[in-house]
């Protein structure tokens, strides 16, 4: 039986995707058979950090056809981490209907050791859905004020949902001089501080080769900091 999470924040651009693409390889680096879960349906590229064309099958297909997620699971160059993509179209977006997620997606948590779904930011309903289709939360943060009493809100309706807070990833640090301090972060948030992702221009350097900072570059800063992350996770095991 997987552990499955979500990925979630409040506003858009603070990094979920690449959170997940990396974590999910270094996780698989770590032993663990994981499977990444492209459920941002309007606004999907998880597939592009993973180097991803033409991927076949997607969510949206088994949303439409209502068939079963597993058929939708793509092997990546990375062993043990397998994804499953979205579809771009719009035709597709139109159609798949994003509060079936939570039915869909859980599908999964027998065949993976863990199962990381990326999540659209908000709380709105397509967001709402995907990250109730997990049982335990990640939050990502970027060290600014909004950034931060966002992400805390989706947080706290996440916890009253049941859903366990892992805690939050403070990502793209040291970026800016005024960024609010790891500590001080922890203490507005109320949730646990997982790790601090520095900002590193080689998170997208990587990610416009299509290739995880992780994997593109295991002495760089950002990846010290997401095996950081994948070792604090199994710990937590
Ligand atoms: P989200 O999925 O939350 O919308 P993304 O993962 O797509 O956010 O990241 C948004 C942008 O920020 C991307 O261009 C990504 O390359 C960049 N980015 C994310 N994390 C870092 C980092 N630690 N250092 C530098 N750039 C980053
Ligand atoms: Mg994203």
């Amino acid at each position: 039986m997987g552990r499955m999470i979500s990925i979630a924040s409040g506003k858009g651009g603070t990094g979920k995707t690449t959170t997940t693409a990396n974590l999910a390889i270094a996780l698989g680096k770590l032993g663990k058979k994981v499977c990444a879960v492209d459920a941002d349906l309007t606004m999907a590229n998880l597939s592009l950090h993973f180097g991803l064309d033409d991927a076949g099958k997607t969510i949206h297909d088994v949303l439409i056809e209502g068939g079963d997620i597993r058929e939708a699971v793509h092997p990546t160059k990375y062993e043990l981490v397998y994804v499953v993509p979205a579809a771009v179209d719009w035709e597709h977006v139109a159609k798949a209907d994003p509060r079936e997620l939570p039915e869909v997606i859980p599908k999964l948590k027998n065949d993976f050791d863990y199962v990381l779904i990326d999540c659209p930011a908000g709380l709105q309903i397509d967001a709402m859905s995907a990250m109730l289709s997990g049982e335990e939360i990640i939050l990502v943060t970027n060290p600014e004020i909004a950034s931060i009493s966002d992400t805390m809100k989706v947080g706290l309706v996440l916890k009253k949902a049941g859903r366990e807070i892992l805690g939050f990833v403070l990502n793209r640090y040291g970026k800016n001089k005024n960024d609010i301090p790891p500590e001080a972060a922890e203490e507005v948030m109320e949730f646990p501080l997982l790790a601090v992702i520095p900002e590193d221009p080689e998170v997208r350097e990587a990610t416009l080769e299509g290739i995880p900072v992780v994997a593109y570059n295991p002495e760089s800063k950002a990846t010290k900091a997401f095996f950081e992350l994948a070792e604090k996770l199994v710990r937590m095991e």
